[in-house]
């Protein structure tokens, strides 16, 4: 069943030299449980999407057209107090640094008791007791004496932890993870990203789990969508998406990834770099990085069309725009 749509939307900043859109006319979808990657390098405006969903989108940005619906209902238009209810209950975050998450003047079990108070209406000692089990399910050993402990007492691993009990405390439908790995030791990524599937799927939440690293994808997602200059060029189920990529660029993406167990293959990198949002030129804003380019694409855009388990947007699958 459909929990999120996206349809058509347009995030843009004004500036001084004009406004400058980040999203482009995203369109996507994502059924209720499922957890779907959003890949890109820096600046393809995978976060601003995140931020869009969520209503964090900082002034003067804003969602210039196109609608965000939740279980059918648009919350792209409600007023900040509105929204700020939704993003507690019904939609969670996690980002990349957890202080950011933590507020460091209370404890971490103020902080999941408070959330679980507002959001399930719970007295405090039956949000305390969750909280503890909470607590225990993230892996926080000894939680009821850690519940009374502030966030600088716990290391980045125990601290994403905490922020993953405390985006799930409240039984949210949607968690937006933001480069939740990003900021951790390579030992600690794995357990956190298994942590955060495991509980997702024991709970029926959906994940968008935005991350410029193909491997994260790989191990934890469902789907993956590939944004590239504020557009999705690729979207797919995660197993083809990465053994048959469709699209030139996320065949550049996997072809940048190390392949374990063969240790000859050399890794490509893709030349050249992302185009500024500024002024886009016309056709497809790959076209000069990609090395199957043909006229057309220098002068027209190509539109997402049906291919292998999604949709691909490249001319060497479909119709010009
Ligand atoms: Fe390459 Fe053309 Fe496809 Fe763009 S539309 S990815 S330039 S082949």
């Amino acid at each position: 069943m459909t929990l999120l749509e996206l349809d058509n939307i347009v995030v843009e900043f004004p500036t001084r030299r004009g406004p400058l859109e980040a999203v482009k006319g995203l369109s996507l979808e994502l059924n209720e449980g499922q957890i779907l990657g959003l890949v890109g390098e820096s600046g393809a405006g995978k976060s601003i999407t995140g931020a869009a969903i969520t209503g964090l989108i900082e002034p003067p940005g804003l969602i210039r057209s196109g609608q965000v619906r939740l279980r059918g209902q648009r919350i792209d238009n409600l007023a900040p107090e509105k929204m700020r209810r939704i993003r507690g209950k019904e939609i969670g975050a996690i980002f990349q640094d957890p202080l950011t998450s933590l507020n460091p003047v209370y404890t971490v079990g103020e902080q999941l008791i408070d959330t679980m108070r507002v959001h399930l209406g719970l007295d405090h000692k039956a949000a305390r007791k969750r909280a503890i089990d909470w607590l225990a399910e993230v892996g926080i050993p000894a939680p009821e004496a850690r519940l009374d402990q502030y966030p600088h007492q716990f290391s980045g691993g125990m601290r994403q932890r905490v922020v993953i009990a405390l985006a799930l405390c409240a039984e949210p439908k949607l968690i937006i993870a933001d480069e939740p790995t990003t900021a951790l030791d390579v030992s600690v990524q794995a357990q956190i990203l298994a942590l955060l599937k495991r509980l997702c799927r024991e709970n029926g939440t959906a994940v968008i789990l935005v991350t410029h690293d193909m491997g994260v994808i790989a191990e934890t997602a469902d789907r993956v969508a590939v944004m590239y200059a504020g557009r999705l060029v690729e979207i797919g189920d995660v197993a083809q998406v990465i053994q048959d990529p469709l699209h030139p660029y996320t065949k550049g993406l996997m072809n940048s990834i190390p392949q374990i167990g063969n240790r000859d293959a050399r890794l490509t990198q893709i030349e050249g770099a992302m185009p500024g949002l500024r002024n886009p030129a016309p056709g497809c804003a790959f076209a000069p990085r990609c090395p199957q380019a043909i006229d057309t694409c220098r002068t027209l855009r190509p539109i997402p069309v049906d291919a292998g388990s999604g949709q691909v947007a490249c001319h060497l699958f479909g119709e010009a725009q």
